[in-house]
C-alpha cells in the first residue's frame, strides 16, 4: 500500500449499452439490453433504465425479458465497444504512461509513474473531474467513474462509491474505515459462491472477515483463497499497476458457444489445454517458467492468473498441474465465455513465426465471428437486433427486429435525432450491413418499444427462412 492516492482505476457506466444509447437516439432514456439475445443468453450489460426493473449483468436474457419486456434487447456491436475503448485508453495514456486495461471499459493508471504532480488528494481530484469531461467529449457523451486509492484493491472499491459519473479519492489512512462495514462481496473476487459459504459461518461484512483468525478462513475457502481475503480485508495490497507488454509466449485459448458454468468440464478442458501447449513447446524445443489462465468472463471482462515455476519446463503434467490449481482459485460467477492456457518466460532463441502458422491461437476470436462473410442472400437471421445498416435511399440506421423474412430498420444515427422505422424483405438488395455490419446471426429477437408509433416489429417469430 502507497502513502499517496496514486491508483487509479476507471470504469466506463454501463458501457454496451450507453454506446448504443449514443448511437441511436430513440434509444436515449430508454431501457437497453445488450447481451445473447438466444434463449440461453445472458445479460452482459443493461441500461441503468433497465437496472431500475431488476436486471443485471450475467441474468439469463428469459429472466431479463421477463422483468422488463418493453426494453430494446440487442446482441451488441464489438466494433462500435472497441473504437469508443480505444479513445478512452488513448487518454488515460496521457495521464500516466503506465496504464493497465482490464476490459474494454476498465483500467488501471499509476498516477505516480507519470511525470512529478501533486498527489494530494484536493489534486487528484481536480484532475480526474478534468479526465472524465474529457472522455465525455473524446467519445461523444459517454461517462465514466474514477476512484483513486492508494491500492489497486481500493482504488476499484471507489470506482463503484459514486457510480455512475461520479469520483471517490481515498484519502490514505482512511482506507479501513471504509472498507470495514462494505458487504464481503465489495471485495473483487468474492462472487455470490464465496460470499454464501462466509454467510454461513456468519461473515457478512469486511469487519467480520477480519475479526476471524486466517487459519479458519484458509479451511474454509482453500489456501489461496483464504490468504488472499484475509490480505485484502485488511486493505493490504501492493500490487504494481503493470503495462501491457508484448510477451513471448505459447498459448491455447478457445471460445466456447455457451458460457460455462460446469467446473468439472472447465476442469477438463484446461487438462487438454495444458497438454497441447506441452506438446507444441516439445515440438519448438522450448520451455518456459511462467503457467498463465485466461479467463473471460459472460461480460467480456477478462483475467489472467500466472504462477512462476522454480525453473523451466515443457511437462505436460507439471503444466496441467499448475493451470488446474490457476483454475480452482478462480471464481466462476455467471460463467466463463473463454479460456486459455499459456507458457511464457521462454528462452530468447524462440522464433517469433513458430506460432503464426497456428490454427488453434485466437487472439481476438470476436474478430473472426464478426469478419465473417454475409451468405450470397441474406435471411431474417442474419439481421442481428441493433447491428448497423445502410440503406441506398434511407441511408443509415441499425435493425430494430427481424422474423419471418422481414427486417424492420430504425433510421438514425448518433448526430440524428430519433428516426423513422421501414420495413423491407430481408433479402433487399438496396439494405447491405453498415460501418459495424451485422454481428454474428442469432435468434432474431426484437427490441419491442411498447409505445412506439410504428407499432410491433415483425420479430420473435422466427427465423424466416
Ligand atoms: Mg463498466
Amino acid at each position: 500500500m502507497r502513502t499517496t492516492a496514486s491508483v487509479l482505476h476507471l470504469d466506463l457506466d454501463a458501457f454496451f449499452a450507453s454506446v448504443e444509447q449514443r448511437d441511436k437516439p430513440s434509444l436515449r432514456g430508454r431501457p437497453v439490453i445488450v447481451g445473447g439475445i438466444g434463449q440461453r443468453g445472458v445479460v452482459s450489460t443493461a441500461s441503468y433504465e433497465a437496472r431500475v426493473h431488476g436486471v443485471r449483468s450475467a441474468m439469463r436474457m428469459a429472466e431479463a425479458r421477463a422483468r422488463c419486456p418493453h426494453a430494446a434487447f440487442l446482441s451488441g456491436r464489438f466494433d462500435a465497444y472497441r473504437e469508443a475503448s480505444a479513445l478512452v485508453m488513448g487518454r488515460l495514456r496521457q495521464e500516466s504512461p503506465l496504464v493497465e486495461p482490464l476490459s474494454l471499459d476498465e483500467a488501471f493508471v499509476d498516477l505516480a509513474a507519470g511525470e512529478e504532480s501533486d498527489l494530494s488528494p484536493d489534486a487528484v481530484l481536480d484532475r480526474v473531474e478534468t479526465l472524465r469531461a474529457d472522455i465525455r467529449d473524446l467519445t461523444e457523451g459517454l461517462t465514466a467513474s474514477v476512484g483513486v486509492a492508494s491500492s489497486k484493491l481500493m482504488a476499484k472499491i471507489a470506482s463503484e462509491i459514486r457510480k455512475p459519473d461520479g469520483t471517490f479519492v481515498v484519502a490514505p489512512g482512511t482506507e479501513l474505515d471504509l472498507l470495514g462495514p462494505m458487504q464481503v462481496t465489495a471485495i473483487p473476487g468474492v462472487g455470490p459462491a464465496t460470499a454464501e459459504r462466509l454467510r454461513r459461518v456468519g461473515v457478512v461484512t469486511v469487519d467480520d472477515l477480519r475479526a476471524r483468525e486466517e487459519d479458519e478462513l484458509v479451511r474454509l475457502l482453500g489456501s489461496a483463497s483464504g490468504r488472499s481475503l484475509v490480505r485484502l480485508s485488511r486493505a493490504d495490497d501492493d500490487r504494481p499497476v503493470v503495462a501491457e507488454r508484448e510477451a513471448k509466449s505459447v498459448s491455447v485459448e478457445d471460445t466456447f458457444a455457451d458460457d460455462v458454468t460446469d467446473r468439472a468440464r472447465l476442469e477438463a478442458v484446461v487438462e487438454r489445454m495444458a497438454r497441447r501447449v506441452a506438446d507444441r513447446l516439445r515440438r519448438g524445443q522450448l520451455s518456459g517458467r511462467t503457467v498463465t489462465l485466461k479467463i473471460r468472463y459472460h461480460d467480456f471482462e477478462t483475467h489472467t492468473r500466472s504462477t512462476t515455476l522454480a525453473g523451466p519446463t515443457d511437462s505436460p503434467t507439471i503444466l496441467a498441474r499448475n493451470a488446474q490449481a490457476l483454475l480452482a482459485a478462480t471464481d466462476l460467477g455467471g460463467g466463463l465465455r473463454l479460456v486459455g492456457v499459456g507458457v511464457s518466460g521462454l528462452a530468447d532463441w524462440v522464433q517469433d513465426d513458430l506460432f503464426d502458422s497456428d490454427a488453434d491461437d485466437h487472439d481476438e476470436p470476436l474478430d473472426e465471428l464478426l469478419d465473417e462473410p454475409g451468405p450470397a442472400t441474406r435471411t431474417a437471421s442474419d439481421w442481428s437486433p441493433g447491428a448497423d445498416v445502410h440503406h441506398r435511399d434511407h441511408g443509415d440506421g441499425w435493425v430494430w427486429g427481424a422474423g419471418l423474412g422481414r427486417v424492420t430498420v430504425r433510421f438514425e444515427t448518433r448526430l440524428t435525432p430519433p428516426g423513422p422505422v421501414h420495413t423491407f424483405a430481408a433479402d433487399d438488395p438496396a439494405l447491405e450491413p453498415g460501418h459495424a455490419g451485422p454481428t454474428r446471426p442469432r435468434t432474431p429477437l426484437a427490441a419491442e418499444p411498447g409505445d412506439d408509433p410504428a407499432g410491433t416489429p415483425p420479430g420473435s417469430l422466427g427465423d424466416g427462412r
